[in-house]
């Protein structure tokens, strides 16, 4: 079957029938070929309904996960968007489909450099990149941004990301996997009135936040 219908049926039977309704989302879903970002070896499960194999013990997460990441996050069209963990940059083309730009930090060089040159290559013009540690948040790279209306986190966080939310605007939004580094549970905090409000969303697995703000290597 054509990857162009595989990815139409894997909107509407795993993500519009689990009750993802945002159209942005759904819409951003429809159009990013994920099969550009898979690897040449785990290609024919492009569509499958879980996380695949990316390379350096990595992962490109399993499209409902990313799809109610970015459905808790409400998602304008104005807002500047922090990614920690580019890892393929399959969620950060989702991301720039959607909002006005894209910052993105990858820890790991080899996978920073293969996603911006696809990402360059699909004629994204509204992402910015750093290859570093993303626990610390968007610090010491240009452009110099003074807060983000969303940060998202693909990797699983031992504790409260206290140095993201300091980059986090008022009335901002950010999601992250927090627990230990085999099992995790999805949250979303909210910064309203100067204070940091927390909502937990379920259990999860993702590989490991490793950095100063997260897990030891
Ligand atoms: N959104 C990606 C998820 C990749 S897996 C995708 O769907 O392809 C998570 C990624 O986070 C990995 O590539 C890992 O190297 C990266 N990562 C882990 N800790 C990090 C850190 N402190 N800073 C930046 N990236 C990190």
């Amino acid at each position: 079957m054509r990857f162009e219908d595989q990815r139409d049926i894997m909107v509407q039977e795993q993500l519009l029938a689990r009750g993802i309704s945002d159209i942005k989302v759904i819409n951003a879903f429809l159009k990013v070929p994920r099969e550009l970002f898979v690897t040449e070896k785990w290609l024919e499960f492009t569509y499958m309904d879980h996380p695949l194999q990316i390379g350096c013990e990595q992962t490109i997460s399993q499209p409902y996960m990313v799809a109610v990441m970015m459905e808790l996050l409400e998602l304008q069209a104005t807002d500047k968007v922090l990614e920690i963990g580019t890892g393929c940059g399959y969620v950060t083309a989702l991301l720039a489909e959607i909002v006005s730009e894209v910052f993105t930090i990858e820890r790991i060089e080899e996978l920073l450099l293969s996603a911006k040159s696809l990402l360059k290559e699909l004629e994204y013009n509204n992402i910015y990149f750093k290859c570093g540690d993303g626990s610390v948040g968007w610090v010491n790279v240009l452009p110099s941004v003074s807060g983000f209306d969303k940060i998202i986190v693909s990797a699983g966080s031992p504790g409260r990301p206290d140095l993201l939310l300091k980059q986090l605007k008022e009335g901002g939004k950010l999601v992250i996997p927090q627990g230990t580094r085999s099992f995790q549970e999805l949250i979303v905090y909210e910064k309203k009135n100067g204070n940091i409000i927390e909502n937990k969303h379920g259990g999860c697995v993702f590989v490991p936040l490793i950095g100063k703000d997260g897990w030891d290597d």
